[in-house]
């Protein structure tokens, strides 16, 4: 078993995993960079080092620095959390070649599926089904394209096979523009991921987002938590989350879920990880396997009872699943509110001290942050300041729940989207379930014109 723990991240998920190795009785470091010396992981951490100055590439990113407080510690495990080295292939295997254990897949797999085309292609050879596509990179052959983007039928979109963040993307309507949003595609992401690889796929009008969380063990069990949906999002950031996804039914849950399960098996898949589907017209498309811990993990967590972050440490430990396919019964909806430090107006970063913070509470609500009373929350890194995730026997009472929660919350000092979430639990069309990823980029552009 490990029993010390490197934590390498910051904010909310590095005080997820701090909890989840407290309660297994393993000891913990948590690493910062010069601005983060008040986070709250910081302070109840066993031992902390500081790992560099505020620029992320200097700290959270900074390998050397990592693997040298991990060597000076006598740490045993690395936990990557989310986002920064998560799913960096090179990251791991370093982590691996030092003799310490990378709480997350294999160094090959995270780099198969951080190549989309790759990962696309192992999909399909798995049986996961798959948006219709070039079956591969584009060449440079003009005519062939032009046929291929035909026989898919427009529109169409270009996509970088190494692209991420929402960016590398390009969707067009007819042979006139194909070619040249074929060069300006590969051109950007040859600047921007270095690598100018790109393939086609058939885009989709009014997809959902909906994925589906597995767990996967050295011993060949894996099993799949069901699914996800986060289609409410703004610049293909999920904003709010919920599982399970409204309308799907138990049937086609098994069918993709076991699917998925299977996928993990296959390809001796280690963790926790998401696929993440398009889901349009009662059909499920692949689009990307995430090899991490996902953000809105906790939804899942409150609707399961299973402790993602838990079965991370154990199956990076060895042991086998806690949990067969049939233990995972999923009781009632949760859903989850990403809270920002920003402009709930104008979507800008609005960092600095909280005055007063006061957390909401009542049956089905969980709080995932760092802030505290106090907190100045620094300019430099990803805005986000915490997760309220409410938990019913229904989704109209996990909505009910969320709306107390949001009207009880007490952030002061900083501007944060809680009248944005407010707002959101108010719509009838997101009440009602089931808006597609596009619903709150145009409920937004609607209100800007109104003003
Ligand atoms: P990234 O790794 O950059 O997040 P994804 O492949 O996950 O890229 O796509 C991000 C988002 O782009 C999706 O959530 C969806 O909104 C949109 N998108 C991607 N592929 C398609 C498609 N084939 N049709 C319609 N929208 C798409």
């Amino acid at each position: 078993m490990i029993d010390k723990i490197l934590i390498a991240n910051r904010g909310e998920i590095a005080l997820r995993i701090l909890r989840a190795c407290r309660e297994l009785g393993i000891k913990t470091v948590a690493v910062h960079s010069e601005a983060d010396r008040d986070l709250k992981h910081v302070r109840l951490a066993d031992e902390s080092v500081c790992i560099g100055p505020h620029p992320s590439i200097e700290s959270y990113l900074n390998v050397p620095a990592l693997i040298s407080a991990a060597e000076i510690t006598d740490t045993v495990g690395i936990h990557p959390g989310y986002g920064f080295l998560s799913e960096n292939a090179d990251f791991a295997e370093r982590v691996e070649e030092c003799g310490f254990i990378f709480i997350g897949p294999k160094p090959d797999t995270i780099r198969m599926m951080g190549d989309k085309v790759a990962a696309i292609r192992a999909m399909k050879q798995a049986g996961v089904p798959c948006v219709p596509g070039s079956d591969g990179p584009l060449g440079n052959d003009d005519e062939t394209n032009l046929r291929i983007a035909r026989e898919i039928g427009y529109p169409i979109i270009i996509k970088a096979a190494g692209g991420g963040g929402g960016r590398g993307m390009r969707v067009v309507h007819s042979d006139a523009s194909l070619l040249n949003s074929i060069s300006m595609t590969r051109a950007e992401a040859a600047a921007a991921f270095n690598n100018d690889v790109v393939y086609m796929e058939k885009f989709l009008g009014n997809p959902r987002h909906v994925e589906i969380q597995v767990l996967s063990d050295t011993h060949g069990n894996a099993i799949h938590l069901a699914e996800r949906d986060c289609s409410m999002q703004r610049r293909h950031q999920k904003v709010i989350e919920e599982a399970p996804a409204p309308g799907i039914s138990d049937e086609m849950r098994k069918k993709i879920g076991e699917r998925c399960a299977q996928a993990c098996v296959d390809i001796g898949y280690r963790g926790a990880g998401t696929f993440e589907f398009l889901y349009q017209d009662g059909e499920f498309y692949f689009i990307e396997m995430n090899t991490r811990v996902q953000v809105e993990h906790p939804v899942t967590e409150m609707i399961t009872g299973v402790d993602i972050v838990r079965e991370q440490i154990l199956i990076a430990s060895g042991e086998p699943l806690s949990y067969k396919q049939s233990d995972i019964k999923i009781n009632g909806h949760a859903m989850e509110c990403r809270l920002n430090a920003e402009d709930p107006n104008n979507f800008m970063p609005s960092p600095g001290t909280i005055t007063t913070y006061h957390a909401p509470g009542g049956p089905g609500i969980r709080v995932d942050t760092h802030i505290y009373n106090g907190y100045r929350v620094p300019p430099y890194y990803d805005s986000m300041i915490g997760k309220l995730i409410a938990h019913g026997p229904t989704r109209e009472i996990a909505m009910a729940r969320m709306r107390n929660a949001l009207g009880e919350v007490v952030i002061e000092g900083i501007k944060t989207n809680v009248p944005l979430h407010q707002e959101l639990f108010r719509d009838a069309a997101f009440q009602a379930g089931g808006t597609n990823i596009h619903y709150l980029e145009k409920k937004l552009d609607e209100k800007k014109q109104d003003k």
